[in-house]
């Protein structure tokens, strides 16, 4: 219905003018309506900061010795997220108990062997050949013979996001509020070196790209950086804009809606020095086209050093950051229509 007042507007003024850039963008805005907000807000709050704090804890813990790609400690952080989906009845779309996309060591240079990315999802209940896909790298630095590289932030915090997340979604479904697309939670092996679990994935996708709707990546969301030191509410989003401007306003209206945390775009910008938008897996997957968004906050001393250890983390911080990242793919999972690619950067 909200289609047809906007087109019917639009033929109004389209006699005499195209409609203009703005009037475009507020048509796109206004299209974006939380309808279930309740329903949405109930599910979030199932994502809780002592639980993300257990998986944040835990998948740094000395235990996985670094999750050096190829290495014991990797496997064994695999094999906790494995048993993890299991455990919550989150299927894997590699059939019963297979949840490892195994990348051969072909894929990897400097001796370095092979390993898997770990894949659950949730089928779509109206478009199931529709997906979306929620991503966060599970390996790190590994160990040398005087310290364990913990990497609690990069990417303990975005695993224990993907987690809670995939639990909140299965209880949505479990209580007749299932996705109508498909929701993939993907943990991705090698993104410390070259971005090779995403390539790997992407080169040898186990749903179609061309169905593949959208792409939420998480990188190091549970730290505050020395920009943020007096204003924390805060989360860097990067590539919302650069392949759908619709991705990039359900965004915005998920963060109004639900969160209010303070949207940082400075790291989005082309000129950025540091061009954080090929830096992570995401890269992957919008060179194919599917529009992304990177989630990061900042980078920190502790950044790729032994010192990245879980009780350096804002755990309520990283709670609403996973929120926001939460309601805006149930949107883009529940919408009517399939997100717009109408940007070619
Ligand atoms: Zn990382």
């Amino acid at each position: 219905m909200k289609v047809l007042i906007v087109a019917s507007a639009l033929t109004l003024v389209g006699s005499c003018a195209t409609p203009s850039h703005t009037d475009k963008l507020q048509n796109i805005k206004d299209s974006i309506v939380f309808t279930d907000a309740n329903i949405i807000n109930k599910y979030a709050n199932t994502i809780t900061s002592a639980e993300l704090n257990t998986h944040v804890y835990k998948f740094s813990s000395d235990d996985f010795q670094g999750r050096k790609t190829g290495e014991l400690g990797h496997h064994k952080a695999s094999n906790y997220l494995k048993e993890y989906y299991i455990k919550e009845e989150v299927a894997s779309p590699l059939g019963t108990d297979n949840y490892y996309q195994n990348v051969p060591e072909s894929y990897f240079t400097d001796g370095i062997k092979s390993s898997s990315n770990v894949i659950a999802y949730i089928k779509g209940s109206e478009y199931p050949d529709e997906v979306l896909i929620i991503s966060a790298h599970s390996d790190h630095e590994g160990y040398t013979e005087d310290a364990i590289y913990n990497g609690a932030d990069d990417n303990g915090s975005g695993t224990a996001a993907l987690l809670e997340m995939a639990q909140a979604f299965k209880k949505a479904e479990l209580e007749g509020f299932g996705p109508k697309r498909s929701i993939v939670f993907l943990h991705l092996t090698g993104e410390e070196v070259d971005l090779t679990g995403s390539r790997y994935y992407t080169e040898h996708p186990v749903f179609p790209l061309h169905n593949t709707i959208a792409n939420l990546n998480i990188d190091m969301i549970g730290r505050i950086d020395d920009s943020h030191e007096d204003n924390p509410n805060y989360i860097y989003v990067i590539g919302s804009d650069r392949l759908s401007t619709e991705l990039h306003y359900i965004s915005e209206s998920a963060n109004e809606n639900f969160t209010k945390l303070e949207l940082d775009y400075r790291l989005n910008s082309d000129s950025d020095p540091n061009q954080y938008y090929s830096r992570s897996d995401h890269y992957n997957f919008a060179q194919n086209g599917i529009p992304v968004i990177f989630y990061f906050s900042g980078t920190h001393d502790d950044y790729h050093e032994p010192t990245d250890t879980a009780e350096k983390i804002n755990y309520p911080l990283l709670q609403k950051r996973t929120k926001l990242i939460f309601t805006t793919a149930w949107y883009i999972a529940n919408n009517e229509k399939r997100i717009e690619v109408d940007q070619d950067s």
